[in-house]
């Protein structure tokens, strides 16, 4: 595996980073302390030209490959994890979603205005009864000639309120468990009223994001909007979950080296017993810490980043960084916290807001507890990945389809 940048994915990351500390950092601690999602989150992700980063141009993309995408996660989260969420999910959940199970009709159609930045996608897979056991959910999508006819509701819903387009997962067979569920694309304006969203508020964290709930009442979906075949559901949900885990991994990196920036600049500033605390050894020792945990979480982004661009299966590592990156950014939290003493109690630093965004990641896109339980299967020979009918297509640079992911050396 070579993991060398090229100059294009430097100067990108390099830009975004300059741009995100000037025109959104500076709007994030009061959107945060209000409680209030970033009023233009979406529309600086158009300005950036990211929203379609790894599709093809030919689906309105930007056309570049997944290991950029990471590096551009980091950046989003260093700035606030409201904005890499709404990166996760318009392109990791809904996006890559349609681009991996759609028809080119549904790719023209759905996953084209996302690209393009017209339309903003969202994932509606949890319910109220139905977070890590996506087999409980108790939404029903039933036949009715060349439609569906949609009834439940979901919860915990990044950019519910925003959103577009909305792949939802409802059961076409409510009988057969997980193997009775099926996908579909629902687009907000054609719903109508029949989709009502709703917004939480006074969430833990993710607080300049915008989470909520959908609810829909005989909702009429077109045949032609199902993703996949009916009962592929499931599988659908999971490699949505796959591609959503790399962006949360990748942000969980960026808050890492939001905490170690912090952190430094804090210790060699503060002073107690004369000296800055940066001078004391377990004041370094956590700096030391947050600083392999960065590291670490990179170098496992890097490599599921890496595998994706080949089109290689990579279920077991971008499960092993998502799990890594998201305790070890909130292990980092917890200690940039501890070195701020008493000031990073409030919100005069932005190190209690790092903590209460880390601990979001532990849950969503598979708690801490489900990727555990995979990697312990993954070891014992319990679990073994099985093809999947429609596999992520791997970094293509073009519509030639000729993979470059082993020519971006630099
Ligand atoms: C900020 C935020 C944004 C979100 N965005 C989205 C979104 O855009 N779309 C979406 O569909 N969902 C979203 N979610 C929901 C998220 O994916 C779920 O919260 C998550 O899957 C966990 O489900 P749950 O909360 O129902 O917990 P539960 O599944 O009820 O689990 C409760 C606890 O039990 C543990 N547990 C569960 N099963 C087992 C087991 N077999 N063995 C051991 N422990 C177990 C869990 O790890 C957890 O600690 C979001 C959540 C948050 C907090």
């Amino acid at each position: 595996m070579d993991f060398s940048l090229s100059d294009d994915q430097r100067d990108l990351a390099d830009g975004i980073r300059r741009f995100l500390a000037d025109r959104v950092a500076p709007s994030v601690a009061a959107c945060e302390t209000a409680g209030r999602p970033l009023p233009d989150g979406f529309a600086r992700l158009v300005e950036l030209g990211i929203t379609g980063l790894p599709f093809p141009k030919r689906y309105g993309g930007a056309g570049l490959d997944y290991i950029t995408l990471g590096l551009i996660c980091e950046e989003l989260e260093y700035c606030d994890t409201s904005l890499r969420t709404m990166m996760s999910v318009h392109i990791g959940l809904a996006g890559c979603a349609i681009y991996q199970w759609g028809s080119e009709d549904q790719k023209q159609r759905f996953l084209t205005p996302l690209a393009a930045g017209r339309k903003l996608g969202a994932f509606g897979l949890t319910e109220p009864d139905a977070g890590s056991d996506v087999g409980a959910l108790r939404s029903t999508a039933r036949r009715d000639g060349d439609r569906y006819i949609l009834n439940g509701s979901k919860i915990w819903i990044s950019c519910a309120t925003q959103a577009d387009v909305f792949v939802v997962f409802a059961k076409t067979d409510p009988a057969a468990g997980k193997h009775g569920i099926s996908a579909f694309v629902v687009e907000r304006e054609a719903a109508g009223a029949a989709l009502h969203s709703f917004a939480l508020h006074n969430k833990y964290g993710v607080r300049a994001g915008d989470t909520g709930g959908l609810a829909f009442t005989d909702l009429v979906v077109p045949a032609a909007n199902r993703l996949g075949e009916e009962g592929e559901g499931f599988v659908i949900a999971m490699t949505a979950l796959e591609n959503g885990r790399y962006t949360v991994a990748a942000g969980a990196t960026g808050l890492i080296r939001a905490c170690l920036d912090a952190s430094v600049a804090y210790a060699r500033q503060r002073v107690t017993f004369g000296k800055a605390i940066g001078q004391h050894q377990l004041i370094q020792e956590l700096i030391a810490q947050m600083s392999a945990a960065y590291e670490a979480s990179r170098l496992l982004y890097l490599q599921a980043g890496w595998l994706k661009n080949q089109g290689l299966r990579n279920t077991r590592q971008t499960a092993l960084a998502k799990w890594f990156a998201c305790d070890a950014a909130l292990r980092a939290a917890d200690d940039a916290m501890e070195i701020h003493g008493a000031y990073g109690f409030s919100d005069e630093y932005p190190v209690a807001r790092y903590l209460r965004n880390a601990r979001g990641a532990v849950i969503y896109e598979g708690s801490r507890e489900i990727q555990k339980i995979m990697h312990g299967e993954y070891a014992l020979g319990y679990r073994v990945d099985k093809p999947v009918r429609c596999p992520l297509p791997p970094y293509a640079e073009d519509a030639a389809g000729v993979p470059t992911a082993n020519r971006q050396k630099g």
